[in-house]
């Protein structure tokens, strides 16, 4: 069996000829690598046609394998891939003396995350967690005034903290806490986290009942809910 690294149309493949009698084509995870098993008796031209033909099923593919990669551990290295209102950025890491606070690019879809030399994980996660805080108290007034109208329930107030749940209503004194991590989904997740709360200002449990008013208060949020918890 012979491998060799080979590039088709801008794509990395390791080809592998073996004695076998179809081409085969794989993209595997984590990093979407291309795989390609041809038989001993295909000619170059024959895979490259091959690779060519699948390039668009390849790169989506690839896609996919890279979107799932952003669920699992983060290291919120230079580079890396992080959503900010459903929309994927770039980290880019530059020193604290040059940025004071974590910055956007919305243009070029770049997060700018100022941190120390040689820092933590744990330091580029915070920095990154109060960009998210930030962008969702920046996004919370107008949304609290549309679903304030929506559902005729005000909150005491609203809050913005890193937890486990999307959200939550202290009933004792109607205060609604929101998750920060809302400021990765898209901007009708944030909407329908909050009508489900106001709802509790109505509704304490997730009974029938509650269902009933997100059923009036948000026609579409079984298919929001699940978009948010994709
Ligand atoms: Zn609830």
């Amino acid at each position: 069996m012979a491998r060799e690294k080979i590039i088709i149309e801008d794509i990395n493949i390791t080809l592998e000829r073996k004695n076998i009698k179809n081409m085969y084509l794989r993209v595997l995870p984590p990093n979407g690598e291309v795989k390609v098993s041809a038989p001993l008796f295909v000619s170059d031209k024959d895979i490259i046609d091959f690779v060519r033909l699948r390039k668009e099923w390849i790169m989506s593919k690839q896609k996919l394998i890279l979107e799932n990669k952003i669920q699992s551990p983060l290291k919120y290295a230079d580079g890396e891939k992080h959503m900010l209102w459903a929309k994927e950025y770039t980290l880019k890491l530059v020193s604290k003396n040059d940025l004071k606070e974590a910055l956007v690019d919305w243009e070029n879809k770049i997060i700018y995350l100022p941190v120390p030399s040689r820092s933590k994980r744990e330091t580029r996660e915070k920095q990154l967690y109060e960009l998210y805080r930030k962008e969702l108290k920046r996004a919370i007034p107008p949304v609290l005034e549309k679903c304030v109208k929506i559902v005729g329930q005000r909150p005491s107030e609203v809050k913005v903290r890193n937890m486990k749940n999307w959200g939550n209503c202290r009933l004792q004194d109607r205060r609604v806490t929101l998750n920060l991590k809302l400021a990765k989904k898209d901007p009708e997740c944030l909407e329908y986290v909050m009508i489900h709360e106001l709802c509790h200002l109505i509704e304490f449990n997730h009974g029938k009942k509650f269902k009933r008013l997100m059923d009036i208060y948000c026609p579409n949020w079984k298919e929001i809910k699940k978009r948010l918890n994709e």
